[in-house]
């Protein structure tokens, strides 16, 4: 069997450990999840988001009725955002992740294993190659990832 194939890519996609995650000390047992998925880390920070910089990162849901609880528990305490590499990384981190919803969420996911709920729901994952990239340099320089 060959190892790759025409619809195998190298992608690079954004997680970012929420405030809940890093407070509950799961950095760890979260990043070994992903490297252990073969997801290679190319850049991590630890960080304190500003509201406005919340905002900004989640401006796609400026519209929807959570997005103030969901900017306040973004900026309660510090974040772990990661650029993280392999095939297909963008579509597996998000099965690695599990549903938005823990309730909903596939046995052994991240947010199976340690979302509270909806909203506290201790990761985030880029969604598509254009919102990995734009979200990628939200944080980091092409030259940090290494
Ligand atoms: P993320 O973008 O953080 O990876 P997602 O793509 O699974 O999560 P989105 O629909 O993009 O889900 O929602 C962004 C975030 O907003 C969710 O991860 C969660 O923290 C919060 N959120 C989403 N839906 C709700 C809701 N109905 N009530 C409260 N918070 C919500
Ligand atoms: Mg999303």
């Amino acid at each position: 069997m060959p190892l790759r194939n025409e619809f195998m890519a190298t992608e690079r996609t954004l997680t970012i450990i929420k405030p809940d995650g890093v407070a509950a000390g799961l950095t760890g047992a979260i990043l070994a999840k992903l490297e252990q998925a073969q997801l290679t880390i190319r850049g991590i920070r630890r960080l304190r988001l500003s509201t406005a910089q919340a905002e900004a990162f989640y401006a796609v849901h400026r519209e929807r009725k959570f997005f103030g609880d969901l900017v306040r528990f973004m900026t309660e305490g510090p974040v772990v955002p990661v650029v993280l590499e392999g095939e297909n990384a963008i579509a597996r981190l998000r099965e690695i992740m599990g549903a938005t919803d823990p309730s909903k969420a596939a046995e052994g996911t991240i947010r199976k294993l340690y979302a509270s709920n909806i909203e506290r729901n201790v990761i985030h994952g880029s969604d598509a190659p254009e919102t990995a990239r734009q979200e990628i340099a939200f944080f980091f320089a092409e030259a940090d990832l290494v």
